[in-house]
């Protein structure tokens, strides 16, 4: 059984954004057009499937520039499917943790439960929505949007069930590491630090 999982090498990120658009493009076209059409307080407010975030370490001259990136960690042991009352967060058994927007009745108890910030309410879908790690791209063979688009590599996805995939290789190497391993929920995003600025 196939079992998704993606690395983010933050050593080959340079920032550039390009995943956020693609996702966006992708995935929330329609809103982010609605959103554009209804003006700036509604752009301010728009959310997105995936952040890539800046940080700045040091004082000139002696500085570094290193990326972190919020997605869905598609979680093995997810706290947002077990505090969903209706069953609209559910995990499927490739690993993939998706919403049904038909379910939904915007509680957002998930929201809360998330330890990653990954959810958020779209007033547009009228649903909670998320990173589905592209799960309509996988079905026609293709990689996910921000994989695809990212011109570093810095993006890696795959198999972890297959021990030849670059992602399994990547995450049995030793050189990967997982945001708030202390929730217990078992990410299956995996990072890869970089070299001038690791964190706990
Ligand atoms: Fe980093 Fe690649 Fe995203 Fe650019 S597209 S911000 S290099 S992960
Ligand atoms: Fe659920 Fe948050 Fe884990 Fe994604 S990162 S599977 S939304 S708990
Ligand atoms: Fe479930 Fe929707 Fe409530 Fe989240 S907001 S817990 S997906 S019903
Ligand atoms: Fe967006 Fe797809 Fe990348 Fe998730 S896997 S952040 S849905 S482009």
């Amino acid at each position: 059984m196939v079992r998704y999982g993606m690395v983010i090498d933050l050593n080959k990120c340079i920032g550039c954004a390009a995943c956020v658009m693609a996702c966006i493009a992708e995935n929330r076209r329609e809103q982010a057009l609605r959103a554009i059409g209804e003006g700036l307080p509604a752009l301010e407010k728009f959310k997105k499937r995936t952040y890539v975030n800046c940080h700045i370490v040091g004082t000139y001259p002696n500085v570094a520039v290193y990326y972190t990136h919020m997605i869905c960690q598609h979680c093995e042991n997810p706290p947002c499917v077990s505090v969903c009352p209706t069953g609209a967060s559910y995990k499927r058994k490739d690993g993939i943790v998706l919403v049904d927007h038909a379910k939904c009745i915007g509680c957002e108890y998930c929201v809360q439960a998330c330890p990653y910030g990954a959810r958020f309410w779209d007033p547009y879908l009228r649903s909670i929505d998320k990173c589905t790690f592209c799960e309509h791209r996988l079905e026609r063979g293709m990689e996910p949007a921000c994989v695809s688009t990212c011109p570093t590599g810095a993006r890696i996805f795959g198999d972890l069930e297959d021990p030849n995939s670059t992602v399994s290789k990547l995450v049995n190497s030793g050189a990967i590491t997982v945001f708030k391993k202390e929730e217990g929920t078992e990410p299956r995003v995996f990072y890869i630090l970089p070299m001038r600025k690791r964190w706990g």
